[in-house]
């Protein structure tokens, strides 16, 4: 069993509401009485209009904050219906999840996802880079090929580059239920650690979760790979039950 620091991120995705602050609080208990609790971090990636109240009413900081997106310009402007990282902060959150495939998939490219990235930095956000290959890419034999281009079309040398998180998420084994076999995702996992710091020229090796389908079962696999610094969880993280199984199988 390791004694490093793991991250267990919640994406809720667009869900819940006040009412939702259930779920915050039985996690909140649980990690509380965890005397594994020192090496968790637990973030929870909320809807917007939720990351102030959680913040206001959860008494203590055993869970963080974070959004899901934000607007490329930092501060306020004419940008109907967006939200930007200085008002994010505001809020609250102390992260933001960025690259998503949801959002790559309406749209969004590495150029823009590098402008988000630059406001977010610009706020002292940490973030939560998501990369990663289509089933499409994976089936050419383009996955290094595409986590390489992600990597290089939206981040900078002259980024504050400690505090990014990347977030390997498959593309394919989001909400599907599917994920990679062990010894290719300790391999993914590897490659973008090495990657990064090659390309960047930076000592430190980056944090790398894997996220995509993430469950109480599948857990016990995963955890076998040493590399993986923490896990990005999406619709698991939208019950507490299942969100705590996952936190207490890691540990089995
Ligand atoms: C996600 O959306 O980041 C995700 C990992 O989703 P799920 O766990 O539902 O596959």
């Amino acid at each position: 069993m390791t004694n490093k620091l793991k991250y267990f991120v919640g994406n809720w995705k667009m869900f819940g509401d006040f009412g939702s602050f259930k779920i915050i609080n039985k996690i909140n208990q649980y990690i509380s009485r965890n005397k594994k609790s020192k090496n968790i971090k637990i973030v929870l990636c909320v809807p917007n209009t939720l990351i102030h109240f959680f913040r206001e009413k959860l008494k203590t900081r055993n869970i963080l904050f974070g959004a899901q997106n934000c607007q490329h310009y930092h501060g306020y402007g004419p940008f109907t219906g967006s939200i930007s990282t200085l008002m994010l902060k505001k809020v609250g959150a102390n992260f933001v999840i960025l690259g998503h495939s949801e959002n790559r998939s309406e749209g969004e490219t590495n150029k823009l996802i590098k402008k988000k990235i630059k406001s977010a930095l610009s706020q002292k956000l940490n973030i939560i880079f998501c990369v990663g290959e289509t089933l499409k890419q994976k089936r050419a034999n383009k996955t290094f090929s595409v986590i390489r281009s992600q990597l290089k079309g939206s981040l900078e040398n002259k980024m504050n580059l400690k505090k990014i998180i990347f977030a390997y998420e498959p593309v394919w084994s989001i909400g599907t239920n599917k994920i990679p076999k062990a010894k290719e995702l300790q391999k993914i996992i590897r490659f973008i650690k090495k990657d990064f710091r090659q390309i960047f020229k930076i000592n430190k090796l980056p944090l790398v979760l894997y996220g995509g389908s993430v469950n109480s079962k599948n857990i016990s696999l995963l955890a076998s790979i040493d590399e993986i610094d923490g896990f990005l969880i999406g619709s698991a993280s939208q019950s507490s039950k299942k969100f705590i199984d996952i936190i207490k199988n890691y540990y089995k």
